[in-house]
């Protein structure tokens, strides 16, 4: 059976029974949770359709390993295949901290200009938890990816240009910077706003969702954050008059068939996330705030290595599939960590494709593997009784207790 490309036509993407799948392995802990993850994505796709179906993978290189074999980060044929293939699924890769190679992770997002970052937050049942009723959880975090302060505009303390930055901000503005300051600047666009917004307002409708929370700071930057939610309401209230309905028309009680639309200020909404979560379904915020958020939510839901996450192009059918969390160099090579979050991100993908079966498939065998108390170190240490097993005997018992 001869491979195939996704292909993307009017908004839809047409996705043949072979498709190639380019992925990406991932440093540090990337070859452990992706050896279990493929597995697992594998056998859903063979007990759903015993070989009618199956993904073709596709190895593309980036971080360590393409550096090693390319001397280059993030090689030009790894954007290629991504942009040729348009689905794929990546494990973590390093970032230095302070100094060396910019995040190749942001250097994805922005060079496919995969503008939504999506980020499920989900609770199964047996995981341990610090708050009381995770089960209430239940939110889809969509998060810009192309901007904010992560567009990565930054003046060095005391460079030249910086100076020149601030005495010009002094004389034309009147702004007061200290002369030793670091400047950053933080674009949002309208263009970036909305196209988010829209993205989440389609999951909403699409997934019988009830209500969007704005999430943002727009009390302090007016001009960016503040103008995000606004932007975001008079969208909302244009181009989905008949399908969304604002806390003012309905004082909280959307009638049947209609979403909530609401906002919230970022400090409030990380408290009310904890102590009333229910009241939280699609969230939509700007790159920092959701960077913050889809990591404190996870801990909710049992930690970063339960949290899936897919960096998409709803607009050029572009998406990459991955795992929230880094790559936890100590741990690598081990055979230890969870590998659950690159598996819902698997699961995430081939929803993504329309093999909703298979996806659904993964997440019953998940829910049956962690329910029968074998667990990977992070939640057995958590979990009186649990019995340790390892990443690649987590992935065996999805495995058979998906069939
Ligand atoms: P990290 O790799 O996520 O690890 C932090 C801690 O989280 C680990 O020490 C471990 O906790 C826990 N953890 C992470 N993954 C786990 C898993 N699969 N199962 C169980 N526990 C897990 O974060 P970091 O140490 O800050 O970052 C390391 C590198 O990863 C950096 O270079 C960073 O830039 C990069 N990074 C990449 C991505 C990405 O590719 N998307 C995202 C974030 C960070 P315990 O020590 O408590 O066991």
């Amino acid at each position: 059976m001869a491979a195939k490309k996704i292909q993307f036509q009017n908004e839809q993407l047409i996705v043949p029974d072979n498709p190639v799948i380019p992925f990406i392995e991932g440093d540090g802990i990337g070859p452990d949770i992706w050896r279990a993850a493929s597995r697992v994505i594998e056998q859903a796709v063979r007990l759903c359709w015993q070989g009618k179906r199956r993904i073709q993978w596709k190895e593309v290189l980036a971080g360590e390993k393409a550096h090693r074999k390319t001397g280059k980060w993030l090689p030009e044929e790894t954007l290629q295949a991504f942009r040729t293939f348009r689905v794929g699924i990546k494990g973590p890769l390093t970032t230095p901290v302070g100094g060396g190679i910019r995040s190749l992770n942001v250097a994805l997002r922005q060079q496919l200009d995969l503008y939504a970052c999506v980020r499920p937050v989900r609770y199964f049942p047996g995981v341990p938890s610090p708050v009381r009723e995770p089960q209430k959880v239940n939110m889809v975090v969509f998060r810009e990816n192309t901007e904010d302060v992560y567009a990565g505009f930054e003046f060095e303390s005391a460079g030249e240009d910086t100076r020149a930055l601030i005495k010009y901000l002094a004389e034309s503005k009147g702004w007061q910077i200290r002369p030793d300051s670091g400047v950053g600047i933080k674009p949002i666009s309208k263009f970036a706003s909305l196209r988010l917004l829209q993205s989440a307002v389609e999951y909403a409708l699409a997934h019988g969702r009830k209500s969007i929370t704005m999430v943002h700071k727009g009390n302090i930057q007016k001009f960016t954050e503040g103008a995000f939610r606004s932007w975001g309401y008079e969208f909302a209230g244009d181009k989905y008059a008949d399908s969304v309905v604002s806390w003012e028309e309905c004082h909280g009680n959307p009638p049947d068939g209609k979403i909530l639309i609401k906002d919230a200020i970022a400090d409030i909404f990380f408290q009310q996330a904890l102590t009333r979560p229910e009241e939280f379904d699609v969230i939509a915020t700007t790159n920092l705030n959701g960077d913050y958020i889809s990591d404190a939510l996870a801990a909710q839901v049992g930690g970063v290595g339960m949290a899936p996450g897919a960096n998409i192009n709803y607009q050029e059918g572009y998406a990459i599939f991955e795992a929230t969390h880094g790559t936890a160099p100590k741990y690598a090579d081990m055979d230890k960590v969870n590998p659950t979050s690159l598996i819902l991100s698997g699961a995430m993908m081939l929803e993504h494709m329309g093999w909703i079966e298979a996806s659904r498939k993964i997440e019953s065998g998940l829910e049956k593997a962690l329910a029968s108390g074998q667990v990977t170190y992070d939640l057995a240490r958590l979990m009186p009784g649990a019995e340790e097993v390892s990443c690649s005997g987590f992935a065996d018992l999805i495995c058979e207790l998906m069939a």
